[in-house]
């Protein structure tokens, strides 16, 4: 599909194409809306094939930024940042700064943050030209790397949801399979561990999995294999796209709870993963704790506790999820867009009526 015609459908606002010969910056930075507030969103940095597949990436992952945002009540619209390279071997300083041009140019319509292929070191650089970046050290006053935060998301989620499957919120004793065990599943695996609950775990990285097993007596399993562990939960943590018509078959759990981003592969696996009687805790709803953290970053000066408590309140949005799937009788997939979409149209309205 064309571009504008994409934009059309979905309604996004804007889509800026950045170019600078003189340090080799090729870059998108696409606008989803923003109704509840500025858009924020990552910048990706990624050696993509083909200019179409750097623009559709950026357009889709700043319309999932502004599904999160909005379910998890912050006043943060959507946008996302694509540089079009390769992070082992073009960026400079040059490169970042003349991003952070482009970014300011915007006038604070958008505000990035380190996202794949891009460090808190390369978004100093971002700083130096622009205000509206986030995710800067903790020596600065910031919040740091999100993942912990993300990771404390996850944890809380799967408690509103094993109280809802299990009867109970206690995670003692559940068998819990982690796919992936980089910086969210790692920090999961900890946050279970303390509190007794049984890991299974993979991940392609036989160091990262090592490291699980001997700190939290972790049991490994072979990364294809993972789909198949009899287990409550399973947890995934390292790519999209893996809840489809190959994996539900083999599921053996009673809820799918992890951080990984675009976990189903189309929109239809979410009612699949219902009928089977899994309960889905939708990936934009259980990973907004890294978001939520850096949204507290904006107010000015970070507070890390009053930011942990407010991303532990995941718990309570996906207990409004549940309540609304259950009462409309759909999937928590359809119910989390429900609930994400119905906040922005009241903005909209309220909008209309007072300005
Ligand atoms: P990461 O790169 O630190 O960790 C991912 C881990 O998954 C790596 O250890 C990798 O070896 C492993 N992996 C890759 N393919 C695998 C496979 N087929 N089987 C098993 N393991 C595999 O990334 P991360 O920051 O931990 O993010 C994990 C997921 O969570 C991603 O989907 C990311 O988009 C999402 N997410 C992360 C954050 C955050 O704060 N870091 C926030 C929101 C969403």
């Amino acid at each position: 599909m064309r571009t504008l015609d994409y934009m059309e459908r979905y309604d996004y606002e804007q889509v800026v194409f950045c170019s600078d010969n003189g340090v080799g910056l090729k870059a998108i930075i696409a606008i989803h809306d923003t109704t509840l507030g500025p858009a924020l969103g990552g910048c990706r940095m990624w050696p993509y094939e083909s200019e179409d597949e750097a623009i559709m990436d950026a357009l889709r992952l700043a319309r999932a930024m502004t599904y999160k945002a909005s379910a998890a009540g912050l006043n943060l619209g959507g946008g996302k940042a694509v540089v079009i390279g390769d992070p082992a071997k073009d960026k400079s300083e040059g490169l970042f700064r003349s991003l952070g041009r482009f970014v300011e140019s915007l006038g604070g319509r958008y505000i990035t943050t380190e996202d794949v292929g891009t460090t808190v070191g390369d978004m100093q650089w971002v700083r130096t030209e622009t205000a509206h970046v986030t995710g800067l050290p903790l020596s600065e006053g910031s919040s740091g790397d999100p993942s912990p935060s993300t990771a404390l998301g996850v944890y809380s989620v799967m408690k509103s949801c094993a109280l809802e499957v299990f009867g109970s919120e206690s995670l003692k004793g559940r068998k819990v399979a982690i796919q992936g065990l980089g910086k969210v599943g790692y920090h999961l695996a900890k946050l279970l561990h303390d509190e007794g609950s049984t890991l299974i775990a993979a991940d392609i990285s036989k160091a990262a999995a090592q490291r699980v097993k001997k700190e939290f007596g972790a049991t490994l399993v072979k990364p294809n294999m993972i789909y198949d562990a009899e287990c409550d939960i399973f947890s995934p943590c390292a790519l999209g796209g893996i809840i489809n018509s190959q994996t539900i078959p083999r599921l053996r759990c009673r809820m799918v709870a992890g951080g990984a981003n675009n976990q189903l592969l189309e929109e239809r696996h979410g009612d699949e993963l219902q009928q089977k009687g899994i309960l889905y805790a939708p990936d934009y709803i259980i990973n907004a704790g890294g978001l939520i953290n850096l949204s507290a970053e904006l107010t000015g000066w970070y507070d890390a506790e009053a930011a942990s408590a407010r991303v532990a309140e995941i718990y309570f949005t996906m207990e409004r999820v549940i309540s609304l799937a259950k009462s409309k009788g759909i999937s928590t997939a359809k119910a989390a867009d429900r609930l994400a979409e119905e906040r922005i149209e009241e903005a909209k309205r309220v909008k209309k009526i007072y300005l």
